[in-house]
């Protein structure tokens, strides 16, 4: 049950580290922050955004939910995308899975996980049905979970294109650029999947007069 005070043990030796290297370590944050990313990940405890992607604080905006969805209703993650995108204008946002992701494996199966990560999990299944054929084409079940998680990554990234908040920021200032990414969490490495820039309008039903 102690294990928690290896957090705060590690904190203290980590401030002092931080303000070894430099006496402001700490107080320049209080100016504010100007993060260039916007991070929408999984909550995988294996897929820590600034350890993979060499961020120090203040360079990335988080926000992780189970399998790195974008719901449209979901009130939190459209609150911390509209913040990012028009009051930091970030000039990135990222939208990161994760091959082995337990979000997705549930998605998968025909296992009921209860109410409210059922409905959840809805979209991932939306994702598969969406594209039946190149699933089954797929003979191996490891192989069909790594392509649901591209697929998925690929149709968040599609959703945030979709979202009035994005298309006004591409008609404002041109910006900010969608990233669609895979983290292999037995290798380390992250492979880029698609990228989305204000060229790439969304289909005419999706797009808003602004
Ligand atoms: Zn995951």
């Amino acid at each position: 049950m102690e294990g928690y005070r290896r957090l705060l043990d590690y904190n203290a030796r980590w401030v002092k580290g931080r303000l070894a290297e430099r006496a402001d370590y700490f107080t320049r944050f209080e100016i504010g922050q100007r993060p260039e990313f916007l991070w929408i990940g999984c909550s995988d405890s294996r897929v820590p955004a600034e350890t993979i992607t060499g961020c120090e604080p203040g360079e990335l905006f988080v926000h992780r939910n189970v399998a790195n969805l974008v719901v449209h209703t979901d009130l939190n993650l459209m609150s911390v995308l509209h913040f990012a995108v028009e009051q930091l204008h970030v000039e990135h946002v990222i939208v990161c899975g994760h091959y082995g992701c337990g979000g997705i494996r549930a998605a998968m199966t025909r296992r009921s996980y209860g109410l409210v990560v059922d409905k959840w999990l809805r979209k991932v299944k939306d994702v598969y049905q969406r594209h039946l054929p190149s699933f089954e084409a797929i003979r191996e079940p490891e192989g069909k979970l790594r392509r649901l998680v591209e697929l998925n990554v690929i149709q968040q990234v599609t959703d945030l294109a979709h979202t009035s908040v994005i298309q006004q920021a591409w008609k404002d200032r041109g910006a900010p650029w969608l990233h669609g990414w895979a983290y292999d969490m037995s290798t380390g490495r992250i492979a880029p999947l698609t990228r989305m820039t204000p060229e790439d309008l969304p289909d005419d039903i999706y797009r808003f007069d602004l």
